[in-house]
């Protein structure tokens, strides 16, 4: 099959692999398609710690073309949806109720460290496996795991029916925060730097969420609650915030450092939080959300696997990309499957 590996910092490559084999309690899953995430982006460019070799992507769907003697809960042709946080449920973390923060995650993080989807085949424990929904499609279904990374933070900030929420970034996960809190009818607005960013967002986003550039947002009144999707907290977003507010730390940058005036942390009765990734019920709860969230519209491109490079170049990661650096894509697809329409 073939599969694109994390050779090295900034060198992606397709290789031939053999089809993994299974367990008794594992599932062969025939990818359909992976979604591009920024960690897939900070692994090469060496922002992110990985295995090299390794089968880069974890934001993954397609169908059950094999399944272990143990395994009872799908069955071969089902279409299924990956959840790559896996967790032991033994070590203390795991009972505390922390399974997102399992301490024997060594070895088992789906495109870091154990072969991942960007692939024709990828092998999965069958409780990581979910079944879609009918009316959920492959298109659909390849975000439900950012969403349920979403759910996750956006619940970490206890919102409130009257919040005005700020989203800082709009990349796939700002954007995707944005389509969540307007569902529900939060006021929120979205914050971005780059000009390509603001212009999708403002194209494939409800009306009901107010686009700004980084200035304008500087002057649009106080959050009470902020998710900073960048790993770059603003340092200005502190100030910003109303008094009691919540500022949720979401996206994760390894050099990523913040002054914090703590005295307002105190006097203005600042929450400042992180969430990580999602539990099991998150994702769950992800699944079934996807039935009534347009996630596809946040889909800008679906390209086939063998052209990885030209689809990282889109995320400015391959030398290919232009001097500037910049976004010409939000969501991108890699397929496997010509019935995941481009
Ligand atoms: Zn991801
Ligand atoms: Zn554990």
């Amino acid at each position: 099959m073939k599969a694109v590996v994390f050779e090295d910092v900034g060198r992606p490559g397709i290789h031939d692999r053999a089809v993994p084999s299974f367990a008794p309690d594992e599932v062969l899953v025939r990818v359909a398609a992976t979604g591009i995430c920024g960690t897939d982006r900070a692994i090469l460019l060496g922002e992110y710690p990985a295995r090299r070799g390794v089968v880069l992507g974890h934001e993954a769907v397609g169908a059950v073309a094999g399944a272990g003697a143990g395994v009872g809960s799908v069955a071969p042709g089902d279409r299924v949806v990956i959840n790559p946080t896996y967790h032991c449920d033994r070590c203390r973390l795991c009972r505390r109720g922390l399974p997102a923060h399992c301490g024997a995650k060594a070895g088992r993080e789906v495109g870091v460290d154990r072969d991942g989807t960007m692939a024709d085949y990828a092998v999965v424990p069958e409780r990581f496996v979910h079944r879609l929904p009918a009316s959920v499609s492959y298109r659909r279904g390849a975000l439900v795991e950012p969403l349920a990374c979403v759910l996750n933070n956006l619940a970490a900030a206890r919102p409130r029916w009257d919040d005005r929420v700020l989203v800082v970034g709009a990349g796939p996960i700002g954007a995707l925060c944005a389509l969540v809190l307007a569902r529900r009818g939060a006021r929120v607005t979205l914050a971005e730097r780059d000009q390509g960013r603001v212009a999708l967002a403002r194209l494939l986003l409800p009306r009901a969420v107010r686009v700004l550039t980084a200035e304008e947002a500087a002057g649009a009144g106080r959050p009470d609650v902020a998710i900073d999707t960048t790993g770059a907290l603003p340092g200005d977003v502190l100030g910003a915030m109303a008094d009691g507010g919540t500022v949720v730390v979401m996206g994760e940058k390894e050099a990523g450092v913040a002054t914090v005036p703590l005295r307002s942390l105190v006097t203005r009765g600042i929450r400042l939080v992180g969430a990580g990734p999602y539990r099991p019920a998150d994702f769950a709860l992800a699944v079934d959300l996807a039935r009534e969230l347009p996630l596809e519209d946040l889909v800008t491109h679906v390209l086939p696997l063998e052209r990885y490079a030209e689809a990282l170049a889109m995320l400015a990661v391959a030398p290919a990309a232009p001097a500037t650096g910049g976004y010409s894509a939000m969501k991108v697809l890699l397929t496997t499957d010509e019935g995941v329409a481009p």
